[in-house]
């Protein structure tokens, strides 16, 4: 199963009862009203140096427990914004705070907790110095997640449901990792009370999603790739259990999978999915495309290992990546 607390319990929490956010930082409400996306400005960084101007942060947001993106971190008047490399949509956030650094091949990675994401970069510099600031750890209203639109019909959502599990995306995760026998459904008023997004029952060989409570179209993605990755746990385990050796425990305790090897594993083969997936277009020689991979690993171990199973098996024989993901001395691309 998938327990949807990060993104509907937190934005549930956050829009009900603002003194439950969670702990961090946020540009004063005086900021607010400028309802603006613009840089900070050279009046304010002139009191703490020049670089706070146009503070770029390069880094890898991970929203709503998804997989890592590349972008920037601008800091400007009304908190912080996202930009990612390619193409999509910028991200906002009002309030940021450090959960911890982690050491993991060789270097420091810090990782901040956004609104609704976690955000990994290796050079915090102007991003440390905003938390710093005492203007910024006043209280600010609470973000506004980018929530699915309201449901219209429990219809329209099972049609949701269906258009995912009839992909050409789904049809690769069957030849991966099996198809249910049962038509894939809804969850009913028991998982939804428990906060999941998704649910395998093994003994029905069935699987059921909620697409009313996604944000969008990742999520549903990576909710189908959770579920059925359940579906494969149940019937290899002692492939599984060979190949998860000397995988290390999710260190971020408000990861979704933290303390368990069950959900570890199925939101690790979620992530080598999407890891393959967006690298299917990419350049053969790409050592960015590499080096993605160390950042979702960072996240969630095992993602790696994954990657190098999937990738032998029929639906990625002609991935641009294949030769270099099983050459046998792939190293962390980020390695001194
Ligand atoms: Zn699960």
């Amino acid at each position: 199963m998938l327990l949807g607390l990060a993104p509907s319990l937190l934005a549930a929490l956050a829009l009900a009862a603002p003194s439950l956010r969670l702990a961090g930082y946020a540009p004063p409400r005086s900021f607010v009203p400028a309802d603006t996306l613009r840089p900070r400005s050279s009046e304010s960084a002139s009191s703490h140096g020049a670089e706070a101007v146009d503070a770029a942060i390069p880094g890898y947001l991970s929203p709503w427990g998804l997989p890592p993106v590349p972008g920037r971190i601008v800091l400007t008047d009304s908190g912080l914004v996202f930009h990612a490399s390619e193409g999509r949509a910028s991200t906002r956030a009002s309030s940021v705070s450090l959960a911890y650094v982690d050491a993991e091949d060789g270097r420091q990675h810090y990782l901040f907790r956004l609104d609704a994401g976690v955000f990994e970069t290796e050079a915090p510099g102007p991003l440390l110095e905003a938390i710093a600031e005492p203007g910024w750890s006043s209280d600010a209203g609470p973000a506004v997640p980018n929530r699915a639109p309201v449901p219209s019909d429990s219809a329209s959502w099972l049609r949701a449901a269906r258009r995912i599990a009839g992909s050409r995306y789904a049809d690769t995760l069957y030849l991966l990792l099996g198809k249910p026998r049962a038509a894939v459904g809804l969850i009913g008023a028991r998982g939804r009370a428990a906060g999941r997004l998704g649910e395998y029952v093994s003994v029905r060989d069935s699987l059921a999603l909620d697409p009313a409570r996604m944000t969008g179209e990742g999520q549903l993605r990576h909710a189908l790739a959770h579920e059925l990755g359940h579906r494969w746990q149940a019937r290899a385990r002692p492939q599984l259990a060979t190949l998860w050796t000397g995988v290390r425990a999710i260190p971020d305790s408000k990861r979704y999978g933290y303390g368990s090897v069950s959900e570890h594993q199925a939101e690790a083969i979620a992530f080598a999915i999407s890891f393959l997936q967006t690298t299917a277009a990419t350049a053969e020689s790409s050592a960015g495309a590499l080096a993605l991979l160390d950042h979702y690993n960072l996240l969630v171990p095992g993602t790696r290992t994954m990657v190098r199973y999937f990738v032998l098996q029929a639906p990625y024989r002609n991935h641009p990546l294949h030769s270099r993901l099983t050459s046998g001395r792939i190293t962390y691309a980020l390695e001194k």
